[in-house]
């Protein structure tokens, strides 16, 4: 046990700082407290920096085990710790815990600004890489120092002093900038409200979505209806009211948000990011800063992402332009629609076409028999089982801890379900792990400690809970990344599981909601749950052709996006025009709806200037044209095909980032990718274009 500075008398056993005694040495979550984690954190981190001092240290010459291996299991305490600190402050965050997160997370901030600034250990490793062609080392082990290297280097370590102080100076504007947009757009979005005081103006809005806004208008001390700029506010408008002229306003407010308005003005913000990423982006020797963001995804350069993005384009804007005629006719409008026009119209002619309420589907995808058909898919494709183990500590009494065991009844992961919602978690869905695979010093391995955090309803003492479609969906794309995580069979911690490039990571998730359009799948599992009666075909074909409703026009706003992105960040020399004319040039060419005056969409695009998608907006549709890919193997060789699994467990699931992405996917499926599955699948590929055939990549 280790010396504890604690004051409190209470504590005086740190359970984190000692060996855990639990199965699989799995967390003991009954003993911990969010009292015990600031000092352990403090004394880890202490002890990850003289690991780190070791190294960069070290009296012999730098070798890849002396160096590259131990920088991979320095900081193993450290490492441990963050694992059950940062995933409670996700899935159960108490007060206590998010108060200590405040202590914290600075501490862990000055410690990887220690460990990427420390310049003895950065000319170990250069020395390394230079030689790197000269030694012996394995894929993995070249994969690992490369991305070690790469690291360093692009946070500026191989810069000259003065330049260091640049780039230093570059990021802190840039975070600061991005802290302003960010606000702005929060700002812009909270500063408008459609405040209704007629009754005649809420035609055709559903009366939920009534009594929301009058609760808003209430909480406001205000009359009658409120509607604003919030997503699900903003939507429920578009969709459903009748009056045209409001829905005009309201979508004029919404995309002009932080554009010339007096106290948050994101217009020369947009330009002044791009310019200081270009600038960082040449610091470090990039022609572009998409070329510096390229550099470690899996499309590598940003002429791949433009092809890509240009040849989809061609595609996809004719099945946009039959979206639009049919919903125009639908519309029995003489006008053209308006951009305000769409969701409105789009929402009546989908329920006309498909008349599929969720409640129909819903006792069909009872959540304790969608568990045990995901169980049984990768039971069939993987060889796993997975058996309930009331000995595995819990974090939440809701919690499920399975061991995972493979074909020859090895436990290879343990994998917590976290299925319902509440106070202490987050929004979403997500897969994340207490603790990678790896082999240790010893050449154990060490087996994964996995989770899933979902949202669902919590069962009733009347019902159990019961998933829409697109909630089943969710588990199986999340319990794809699982697999990721669970079957990964690497030697190095940082290259284990999902540790891979952003537009790489979504395939194995992505892929297993493929299965969700198959008959032979469903009918393992998608049975009434009070009368046991199969889910009836008519209600599959229905499901699977909503998903195809207005592909075209939906993808074409994507690539939108995408090619928008890219523009603002393939820029070579700085840029002065003003940023609705560079928008608007950009995207012309996926433009159907008649263009707006005054609204604009760069100076609210949150992902690409506020979040980390800038470059990187195509990887939605990339991951999407890689798993329909990946999958019409599955599809040619049968949806349960062991072989066809297990060349995708070898080569795909349990490689995590041990090799390149594209590599990986080749050896996988014998070919490049192309889009052809993806244009199938979404209902596109009768439509006329000799390049939609050419592999990603190229
Ligand atoms: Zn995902």
């Amino acid at each position: 046990m280790i010396p504890l500075s604690i004051s409190a008398q209470d504590v005086y056993y740190n359970p984190l700082s000692v060996n855990w005694n639990t199965p699989f040495q799995t967390p003991p979550f009954q003993d911990i407290k969010p009292v015990h984690f600031l000092p352990a954190f403090t004394f880890a981190i202490d002890e990850a920096k003289q690991e780190v001092d070791a190294i960069a240290h070290l009296a012999l010459p730098p070798t890849f085990e002396n160096t590259i291996a131990a920088l991979d299991k320095a900081g193993a305490n450290l490492n441990r710790i963050s694992g059950v600190f940062f995933n409670l402050l996700e899935a159960d965050a108490s007060k206590e815990l998010q108060e200590a997160a405040k202590e914290i997370i600075p501490l862990m901030t000055t410690y990887s600004n220690y460990v990427s600034l420390n310049e003895n250990l950065f000319i170990r490793i250069k020395e390394i890489y230079d030689h790197r062609l000269q030694s012996n080392l394995t894929k993995e082990q070249f994969i690992l120092l490369e991305k070690t290297y790469l690291n360093f280097k692009r946070s500026g370590a191989e810069l000259k002093d003065e330049d260091k102080n640049k780039y230093e100076n570059l990021t802190q504007e840039l975070s600061a900038l991005g802290l302003t947009y960010k606000e702005n757009v929060l700002k812009a979005t909270n500063s408008y409200i459609l405040h209704i005081t007629k009754k005649s103006d809420l035609k055709g809005i559903p009366v939920q979505e009534q009594a929301i806004a009058a609760e808003k208008a209430k909480n406001k001390g205000e009359t009658g209806w409120i509607f604003d700029l919030s997503a699900p506010s903003y939507s429920a408008f578009m969709k459903y009211a009748d009056n045209r002229s409001l829905r005009e306003e309201l979508y004029k407010a919404y995309n002009s948000r932080a554009f010339h308005s007096d106290n948050a003005d994101n217009s020369n913000i947009v330009i002044n990011i791009v310019n200081k990423r270009l600038e960082l982006a040449k610091l470090l020797g990039y022609q572009t800063y998409a070329d510096y963001v390229l550099e470690t995804r899996m499309a590598e350069h940003k002429d791949s992402v433009w092809n890509f993005l240009h040849r989809l384009t061609s595609i996809t804007k004719i099945a946009a332009e039959n979206d639009l005629k049919e919903l125009t006719t639908f519309a029995k409008t003489n006008r053209p629609l308006q951009a305000w026009d769409w969701s409105y119209y789009a929402d009546k002619l989908k329920k006309q076409k498909f008349n599929l309420d969720d409640q129909l589907i819903k006792p069909y995808f009872e959540l304790e028999n969608v568990k045990k058909g995901i169980f049984e898919l990768v039971r069939r494709l993987y060889g796993l089982q997975f058996s309930l183990d009331p000995n595995i500590p819990i974090y939440h009494k809701d919690v499920q801890a399975y061991q995972v065991k493979d074909e020859n009844n090895q436990c290879i992961a343990v994998l917590y379900l976290d299925f319902y919602t509440r106070d202490t978690k987050r929004n979403g869905a997500w897969m994340t792990s207490f603790r990678e695979q790896y082999i240790n010093e010893k050449g154990e391995n060490i087996i994964p400690l996995v989770s899933l955090v979902l949202n669902y309803n919590p069962p009733t003492p009347s019902q159990p809970t019961l998933l829409t479609y697109d909630e089943m969906k969710t588990f199986l794309h999340e319990f794809g990344h699982a697999l990721h995580g669970m079957l990964s069979q690497v030697h190095y911690q940082s290259l284990s599981g999902t540790s891979v490039p952003r537009d790489f990571v979504e395939l194995p998730s992505q892929i297993m909601e493929n299965w969700a359009s198959e008959k032979e799948f469903l009918s393992l599992f998608a049975k009434h749950y009070q009368n046991g009666n199969m889910i009836p075909d008519a209600y599959i074909e229905q499901l699977i052709n909503a998903n195809r409703f207005h592909a075209g026009y939906a993808g074409l706003r994507q690539l939108n996006y995408g090619i928008l992105d890219m523009t603002w960040h393939s820029i070579t020399t700085t840029v002065d025009e003003p940023v609705e004319v560079i928008e608007s040039n950009a995207t012309s060419n996926t433009t159907l709806l008649p263009t707006v005056e005054g609204c604009i969409f760069s100076t609210s695009f949150s992902h690409i200037f506020a979040g980390g998608y800038a470059a990187g907006y195509y990887g939605y549709k990339w991951a999407e044209v890689l798993d329909a890919d990946a999958f019409a193997l599955f599809k040619q060789n049968g949806i349960f095909d062991k072989k066809t699994a297990a060349s995708f467990k070898e080569h795909i699931l349990s490689k995590g980032g041990s090799d390149k992405p594209m590599d990986l996917y080749i050896t996988f499926r014998g070919q490049r990718p192309t889009q052809e599955a993806f244009l199938k699948r979404s209902g596109l590929l009768d439509l006329p274009d000799s390049s939609k055939n050419k592999p990603l990549n190229k």
